[in-house]
């Protein structure tokens, strides 16, 4: 059964708002959100949420990488246009990027990465909602072009789904444009929304905090704030100087 929708863009968690017409195959988005819904409320019992995360990072790849349209993508190594754009994260991925930095970069790239952490987060605290999705800020772990926690980055970064970078090039040059309509995969979107979803929604199941941050506030709070990984874990609102935000589900009515 496939229909034809209008919806809101989920593009980059919140660049475009433009109304974009595509086919939805709802057996497809179906399949994904009771699966790893299923499988990450398993893995969250055996590994915990942040451990479930990395295994469910894993299977958002597979699935990206088996859409039918996958090989219609535009995004390539060194194409970093979206790297300026916002990006939003959930709590469980906030403490895994910060895992992995801490294991796997220098302590000179996390200090260099960690001051523009700071320095984004205190620029970015000062703007409303729309300055911030109309303003270019580069992303801390974006190092000489490329990702510097590729293996580690947030689902959203992973869910990049554009056919041509000449869109994503128009909205780096005028950001408070969000007139620009950029091609899409529309097979790729929706598994990978889909996959999100069902990730957010085994979070609610299991009673940890699965609203969105924006990355570099949310970095900067779980750096700053004494406890924000045990009050993580314990179930509670991670940060105390953040109030995130949740983000209705595209697919709510198929959960
Ligand atoms: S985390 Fe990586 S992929 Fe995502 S915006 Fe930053 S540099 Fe780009």
């Amino acid at each position: 059964m496939v229909e034809s929708i209008s919806c809101p863009a989920l593009l980059a968690d919140s660049v475009y708002y433009e109304p974009m017409e595509f086919t939805l195959d709802i057996p497809l988005i179906c399949s994904v959100l009771s699966e790893e819904r299923a499988q990450v409320r398993d893995e969250i019992r055996t590994v915990g949420a942040v451990g479930a995360l990395q295994h469910s990072l894993k299977r958002q790849d597979e699935r990206i990488a088996g859409a039918p349209d996958v090989g219609t993508l535009a995004c390539r190594a060194g194409c970093s246009w979206c790297c300026y754009f916002t990006v939003d994260v959930r709590a469980a991925e906030v403490f895994g990027i910060l895992e992995y930095v801490q294991h796997s970069l220098t302590p000179d790239e996390q200090a260099q990465i960690f001051l523009e952490v700071r320095e984004n987060s205190k620029a970015i605290s000062r703007l409303g909602e729309t300055e911030r999705v109309t303003r270019n800020v580069k992303c801390p772990f974006l190092v000489q072009g490329r990702c510097s926690i590729y293996v580690a980055r947030p689902q959203s970064c992973r869910n990049y789904h554009a056919t041509s970078a000449i869109g994503c090039q128009q909205s780096f040059e005028e950001p408070a444009n969000l007139e620009i309509d950029p091609d899409f995969a529309a097979g790729v979107y929706q598994v990978g929304a889909a996959h999100v979803e069902a990730f957010s929604a085994a979070m609610a199941d299991a009673g940890y905090d699965h609203d969105v941050y924006e990355l570099n506030c949310a970095l900067d709070a779980a750096l700053s704030e004494a406890g924000a990984r045990e009050r993580f874990e314990s179930k509670l609102q991670p940060f105390i100087s953040l109030s995130g935000e949740e983000v209705a589900a595209e697919f709510d009515d198929l959960l």
